[in-house]
């Protein structure tokens, strides 16, 4: 497995595959690498010839208030786990290497960024549609895995290669979740064990809602009380949203009559966690 640290390097790399014909599929992360990241290698693997895992912990989708300086660094672990699961190359650049003094541009995506967690994250997605476009053309990927787990992210990711038709089709990875239900993350470590506990009412409130409209209940304000009041029966956790909404827009839906998801954002303690299920009244059991 080769790390590349360098743009020009990276580049050099991806026009040799391309020459050799080999297909690179592509696997962003900001590293702390656990089995959700894995599993996105895995569908890498099954579907091209070269699998290029980034590493990036990206300071412009982070505001000055949030986590940049203490989100967790674990690169030797990264590299080992990245080996194991047979990954190619790890690209890890620098910060400076990515925004040298003097970079300007800023790669918004009107509407859906400003939804969801963008409410909460007023510049998070333009930090990341930003890092994504630059990362896309630096690798040059036939194929990027992106997890549900990060619905908007991977809604936006989506509208931005259709947008500016780009070369790369995106392909979705469930989520992974630890054995009792919550949805892994790197920022799980933040969590002292009577939080972890808390943050199950999380995972609780989605799978309640899914069996709640595969029963037939169709009124999204009737299940988002639920929602909410499952979550918030536990005193440290606070709803920062929930919302049921389109699969394409993110926007609002009021009546459950086809697939849509229901996503929601809780600080439990001071470690803001995301989730989201699907939501579909046709469908009776898990995909
Ligand atoms: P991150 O390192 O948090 O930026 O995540 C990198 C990629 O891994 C994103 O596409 C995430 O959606 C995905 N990911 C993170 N956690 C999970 C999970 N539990 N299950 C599936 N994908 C995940």
């Amino acid at each position: 497995m080769e790390l590349i640290k360098t743009i020009n390097d990276m580049k050099v790399l991806s026009k040799a595959y391309s020459i050799e014909e080999e297909t690179i599929g592509y696997v962003p992360t900001m590293g702390a690498l656990h089995e959700g990241h894995l599993s996105l290698v895995d569908i890498a693997k099954k579907y091209s010839d070269k699998v290029i895992l980034s590493i990036f912990v990206n300071p412009i989708q982070f505001s000055p208030k949030e986590d940049f300086k203490k989100y967790p660094r674990t690169l030797e672990g990264d590299l080992e786990l990245s080996k194991i699961r047979g990954v190619d190359v790890v690209f890890y650049p620098s910060v400076d290497e990515m925004y040298p003094e003097g970079f300007k541009t800023d790669v918004q995506l009107k509407g859906i960024s400003s939804k969801l967690c963008g409410k909460f994250r007023p510049n998070h997605f333009n930090g990341v549609t930003t890092v994504v476009l630059k990362l896309f053309n630096i690798i040059n990927p036939k194929i990027a895995i992106f997890g549900e787990k990060d619905f908007q992210q991977l809604v936006i990711t989506r509208k931005l290669v259709q947008d500016l038709n780009l070369d790369v089709e995106i392909v979705a990875a469930p989520i992974v979740r630890d054995s009792d239900g919550l949805a892994m993350s790197s920022r799980n470590i933040y969590l002292a064990p009577e939080e972890r506990k808390s943050a199950l009412s999380i995972f609780k409130s989605l799978k309640e809602a899914q069996d709640l409209v595969r029963n037939g209940l169709i009124d999204s304000s009737t299940i988002l009380k639920r929602v909410r009041c499952i979550i918030e029966n536990e005193p440290i956790c606070n709803v920062q949203y929930a919302s049921i909404c389109s699969n394409e827009t993110l926007d609002e839906i009021y009546t459950v009559n086809g697939s849509c998801r229901l996503a929601v954002a809780v600080l439990c303690g001071k470690t803001r966690l995301i989730d989201n299920i699907q939501l579909d009244p046709n469908e009776k059991t898990d995909r």
